[in-house]
């Protein structure tokens, strides 16, 4: 869903109060920017993604041009729109305005009046029936009230999902700052593979995404292709939206391909959009795109592994591959590439075998020990793919460090095939 509306009417203030705890984890990855417009949530059990499209600023732009924008992003990325106003002001010609951009959608859109922050305050909600969106719903952002309501709102206009099909095709998104080089990539990879045509019409999300299959019959989805092509929108080229389709494309993958530049280097925005990435829990993989622009020696290849590896640490588990969208250098590896990385990402082991691993690791490096108390672990399993996910059951959390732990989790890789895919590992009392 998505949150527009003029500014200072609390729009932020409803995103942070929907989006909850669960933001603070993102924060973890250096780079990754604190203001946030974009987060996941859930409510009842059903879950989904949320946009604060006021903090989208669209450069110089005057204040009517930047709410237009807004309101256009809402109803091209949302499935639902929930459109804040305050009951402190009143109806303003400005709220006026984004309802005249919002009656354009088809889109459910949904009025909550903010700044109720007392039942005296519920009489001023009236007014805004003239928006003309049906019953205003009175909430108090910061009071959290009628915030479960609005969200009762919200997921009851979600459009029912289809049954998710079954298939085996490996989803994967192509991200990056602006002219890596993203669209070429996509289109030399599909000039390269047969591309499956979809008979299905009138679909308008599913319409961005591109299956096609390989020579030995290998089927992989590029998703988003829609927001790589570029539709000369005023809002398309800036750094905000670009991470918000970002985010979006990396939600809806099981690999994502981080394209980077050899031509112009690495960028703050790189570090970014990777960072999202990780933080998702995808597999991924560093493409070094433009490689027919550098001049080479024998190390050339080397130090800049060197640099991508010393500038996203995080990423080590990520394998780096040097391309040309122009040459087509190196790009028929990568259908191959994505399926191992896929398969990695899916990867499930056994607890006999897990156990022996974590057994012979703690022979070799003992456990540390805090005030003469010794981490002891019990037993290790699998919970989870996609990425693989592990716990790790022992007699006080606390006691394991984070150094620890990386050397648990580098037993493991060192034992499995796990490249291109994050592990996480999660400590918990045996009880
Ligand atoms: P945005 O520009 O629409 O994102 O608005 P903000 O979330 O930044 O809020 C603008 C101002 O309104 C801030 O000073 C908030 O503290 C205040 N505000 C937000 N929600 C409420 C509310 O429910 N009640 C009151 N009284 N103030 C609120
Ligand atoms: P996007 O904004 O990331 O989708 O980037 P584009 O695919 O639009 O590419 C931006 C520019 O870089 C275009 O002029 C491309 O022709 C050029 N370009 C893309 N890939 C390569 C490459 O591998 N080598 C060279 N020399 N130019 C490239």
């Amino acid at each position: 869903m998505a949150i527009v509306g003029r500014p200072n009417v609390g729009k932020s203030t409803v995103f942070n109060r929907i989006a909850g705890e669960r933001i603070s984890i993102v924060e973890d990855v250096p780079g990754v920017t604190r203001d946030r417009i974009y987060a996941h949530s859930e409510w009842l059990g059903q879950k989904f993604s949320l946009i604060d499209t006021g903090g989208i600023d669209i450069g110089e732009e005057q204040f009517l041009t930047q709410i237009t924008e807004q309101a256009q992003i809402a109803i091209d990325e949302a499935d639902v729109i929930v459109f804040v106003v305050s009951a402190r002001e009143g109806v303003t010609d400005a709220d006026e305005k984004v309802a005249r951009i919002l009656y354009h959608s088809d889109k459910p859109v949904i009025v909550a009046v903010n700044k109720v922050d007392n039942p005296e305050l519920r009489s001023e909600i009236y007014d805004f029936y003239s928006l003309g969106f049906g019953d205003p719903l009175p909430i108090s952002s910061t009071h959290g009230i009628g915030i479960g309501d609005l969200l009762d709102k919200v997921c009851a206009a979600f459009p029912a999902k289809g049954e998710e099909v079954e298939n085996n095709t490996v989803r994967f998104s192509l991200i990056g700052r602006p002219n890596v080089g993203k669209s070429s990539l996509v289109n030399a990879i599909l000039g390269e593979n047969r591309v499956i045509v979809s008979n299905i019409e009138g679909t308008t999300r599913d319409a961005i995404d591109t299956p096609f299959i390989t020579q030995n019959g290998d089927e992989f989805t590029v998703i988003d292709t829609a927001g790589i092509r570029k539709k000369g929108k005023v809002y398309e080229n800036t750094e905000k939206y670009a991470v918000l389709r970002a985010m979006r494309a990396i939600d809806r993958s099981d690999v994502v391909l981080v394209v980077l530049n050899a031509e112009e280097g690495i960028r703050e925005q790189d570090k970014k959009v990777a960072g999202y990435a990780h933080e998702a829990g995808r597999g991924i993989i560093i493409l070094v795109n433009k490689w027919d622009t550098v001049k080479k020696d024998n190390h050339t290849m080397h130090e800049f592994e060197e640099l991508v590896r010393q500038e996203f640490q995080y990423l080590s588990y990520a394998p780096i591959i040097f391309v040309s969208a122009l040459t087509k250098q190196r790009l028929d590896q990568l259908p191959s590439l994505i399926k191992r990385i896929n398969d990695n990402h899916e990867r499930r082991i056994t607890s006999s075998v897990l156990n022996d691993v974590i057994m012979d690791a703690i022979a070799r490096n003992p456990t540390p020990t805090d005030n003469g108390k010794r981490l002891r672990i019990y037993y290790t399993t699998q919970v989870a793919i996609k990425p693989p996910t592990f716990i790790v059951f022992v007699n006080d959390p606390d006691l394991m460090h984070f150094s620890y732990a990386r050397f648990l989790e580098n037993q493991i890789r060192d034992a499995f095939d796990f490249e291109g895919t994050p592990i996480h590992l999660i400590e918990r009392k045996r009880k």
